[in-house]
Parts: structure tokens; C-alpha cells; sequence
């Protein structure tokens, strides 16, 4: 399952950022992730707990952003919103994109004690 690997690697971030903050528990998680990550977030809750049971992050809230998918076309410079999955230009009709926010995962902020 897509989301479960995810979780894993959120689990094991957490767990890298909570040990340099000294935190012994973390109880909320403010994560970002691109659009084209296409995490379904109640799985990813469901996951994360799954994989986070063993860790300080075992039963953290997780507070999930959604950051839009943006484009570039390679040919006119062109930057744009895709509809749906990656898409040819909308202004020239080149296919050649480069992708500028859409994959990204990080994690904003940790809260615990
Ligand atoms: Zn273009």
C-alpha cells in the first residue's frame, strides 16, 4: 500500500526530529505533502498509526496540508496549475514540464513533550 510506506518514512522523520528536539513524546504532527504524492488521508491516518505504534510518535495527531501541484513548461516558461495528472502546456502544447511543487513531503512542526 502506497500510504504505508509513506507513514514509514513520516515515522522514521519524526523520530529523527523529535530526538534533536528532546522530545520524549510527540502528540501532533503538522505535515505537508505535494498533490502528486495522492495520499488519501484517512488511509494515511490509518497507516501512520500503524507504523508509528513503536516510536515516540505512536498515537500523534497528524494535521495533513495538501500543497497544489505546480508546472512549468520547459519550451515558453509558461508556469500553471495542472487540472488533473501531469499535462502538456496549456499555453504552447509542449510536453516537455518541468515539475515545480507537487511531490514534496515534509514535516512543518512537531508538538510533544
Ligand atoms: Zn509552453
Amino acid at each position: 500500500m502506497h500510504e504505508l510506506r509513506i507513514a514509514e518514512d513520516l515515522a522514521a522523520m519524526v523520530e529523527g526530529y523529535a530526538a534533536e528536539a528532546g522530545l520524549t513524546k510527540v502528540e501532533k504532527i503538522n505535515v505537508s505533502f505535494g498533490q502528486f504524492i495522492q495520499i488519501v488521508p484517512d488511509l494515511f491516518v490509518a497507516a501512520f498509526s500503524e507504523a508509528a505504534r513503536d516510536t515516540v510518535a505512536a498515537g500523534a495527531e497528524l494535521d495533513i496540508e495538501i500543497i497544489p501541484a505546480e508546472l512549468r513548461c520547459l519550451h515558453c516558461g509558461s508556469g500553471y496549475r495542472p487540472a488533473g495528472d501531469l499535462c502538456a502546456c496549456g499555453i504552447c502544447g509542449s510536453k516537455e514540464i518541468a515539475l515545480i511543487h507537487g511531490k514534496e513531503l515534509f514535516v512543518k512542526s512537531i508538538e510533544g513533550e
